[in-house]
């Protein structure tokens, strides 16, 4: 059965005019797009958001870098959309971990901005897309 996950095109993104091109990407996969906002994010937002990251060293860069300009939101659905949008994007570490061909293996350089967020689990895309969707 189909599924959902939420997307987002992270500041950097945004910036790069980056937007179309993810899209592109998510479009071509198979994965379908159900919902799109451009999104300013306040603190409040950033903290639900990354709460998994609490305390951790870059916690702060992260709320600071992610509040910084809007945002791009976006629920996307199809077969194991969650598993299937964190492959296009590729492994967190856009040089380390993320392979050519994917969006961070081929976008960008830094951790700190890597272009996009997608859930990691069903159950945090259910969450997320509660928290940025209503
Ligand atoms: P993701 O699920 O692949 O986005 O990665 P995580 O959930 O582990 O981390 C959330 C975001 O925090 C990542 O996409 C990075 O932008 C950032 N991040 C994670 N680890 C680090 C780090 O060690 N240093 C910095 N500067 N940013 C990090
Ligand atoms: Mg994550």
């Amino acid at each position: 059965m189909d599924e959902r996950t939420l997307v987002l095109v992270k500041p950097d993104g945004v910036q790069r005019g980056l937007v179309g091109e993810v899209i592109a990407r998510i479009e071509r996969k198979g994965l379908r797009l159900v919902s799109l906002e451009l999104k300013a994010v306040d603190r409040g937002l950033a903290e639900q958001h990354y709460a998994e990251h609490e305390g951790k060293g870059f916690y702060e860069e992260l709320l600071s870098f992610i509040t910084s300009a809007p945002v791009a939101a976006m629920v996307v659905e199809g077969p194991r959309a969650v598993a299937a949008f964190r492959q296009i994007a590729g492994g967190t570490d856009p040089v380390e971990k993320a392979v050519p061909g994917s969006i961070r293996g081929d976008l960008a350089l830094e951790t700190g901005s890597n272009i996009v967020h997608g859930s990691d689990s069903p159950e945090s895309a259910e969450r997320e897309i509660k928290l940025w969707f209503g």
